[in-house]
């Protein structure tokens, strides 16, 4: 499996909601696309699913054109519409006929995959009464039914309740063992649970594309933090001649020691401690935001 999407663009009217996209994924990743409401994922997705044309660009699965690829994918659209009178089994059953699937095979499938999803006692219960979480189970199940290679889903957890949300996501954490996932997202934090590398989207265009290391790495500030005894305190008062020293700031129980050049700065630095006589309780070189941080740096 291998998805190519190629210079997508498509415009709404004046607004261009995916302006020259492009990414590639391969068997066996999860990715995440990310980005604030209204930045293009949804159009994204949908042109990927072959539900909406792009305007310019194309997308290739294992080098095919996307429209005669169409049953190698799983969506999951943002808001699936189930109708509340079917039960689960019954959903999957009336969706998968009108994909083309064997009736004798659904009748053997449907329940394996209820299983899976965690809905196997629920089989037989209407989908009107089913909470967020469940919904949105069946709704993967529907996905997976003709056994895709790539399953694409829009923002299958944000808009569900803290456990919805754990339910969705360990049962995610199971399916991209065997599926190469792409998921949207605009929380964070829901895609670093389960996925590898992040693509990050803005006003449609990709304005980043890493693995959670690689961008913790880009946006490490070159920064020491260190811990000294009070009365070493004095070192400090010291650094502020140094050509390599920019800022010193107090930081909780600490100090934050801005530099030029991180790596060589570091050594000089502790070099220059142990001449003072400086006992070091903690020296850290490069402080590392967290994710939600980067996320935030990015889009906003
Ligand atoms: P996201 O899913 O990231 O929130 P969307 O892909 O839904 O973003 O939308 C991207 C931009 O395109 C938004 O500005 C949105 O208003 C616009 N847009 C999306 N669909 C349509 C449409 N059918 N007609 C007009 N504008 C649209
Ligand atoms: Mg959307």
């Amino acid at each position: 499996m291998r998805l190519e999407i190629k210079n997508i663009t498509k415009k709404f009217k004046q607004k261009t909601a995916v302006n020259d996209f492009s990414m590639v994924i391969d068997a066996n990743e999860c990715v995440g696309l990310i980005g604030p409401n209204g930045a293009g994922k949804s159009t994204l997705i949908q042109i990927i699913a072959d539900i909406l044309n792009a305007d310019n660009g194309e997308i290739f699965l294992d080098g095919k054109k996307i429209s005669s690829m169409k049953n190698q994918i799983g969506y999951l659209p943002q808001y699936p519409n189930f109708f509340s009178w079917m039960t689960a089994f019954e959903t999957l059953s009336f969706m998968g006929t009108l994909s083309g699937l064997e009736k004798n095979e659904l009748q053997k499938e449907i329940p394996l995959l209820l299983e899976k999803v965690g809905l196997g006692k629920e089989a037989h219960l209407h989908v009107g009464t089913f909470s967020g979480g469940m919904k949105q189970r069946l709704g993967i199940a529907q996905a997976l039914l003709h056994k895709p290679a790539l399953m694409i889903m829009d923002e299958p957890v944000s808009a569900l309740d803290p456990i919805g949300r754990r339910e969705v996501l360990n049962l995610l954490k199971e399916i991209k063992k065997e599926t190469t996932i792409l998921l949207s997202t605009h929380i964070l934090s829901d895609a670093e649970e389960i996925c590898e590398r992040f693509v990050m989207i803005k006003n449609g265009h990709k304005i980043e594309d890493a693995t959670k290391l690689e961008l913790l790495e880009r946006h490490q500030e070159s920064a020491i933090f260190v811990m000294i005894r009070k009365a070493d305190f004095q070192w400090l008062t010291m650094l502020d001649h140094l050509p390599y020293v920019k800022k010193i700031e107090s930081c909780g129980n600490g100090f934050k020691i801005h530099v030029k050049n991180l790596e060589t700065d570091a050594n000089c630095l502790i070099q220059h401690g142990l001449d003072s006589k400086v006992m070091f309780t903690k020296f850290e070189v490069g402080i590392q935001d967290n994710l939600e941080e980067i996320f935030l740096e990015l889009v906003v």
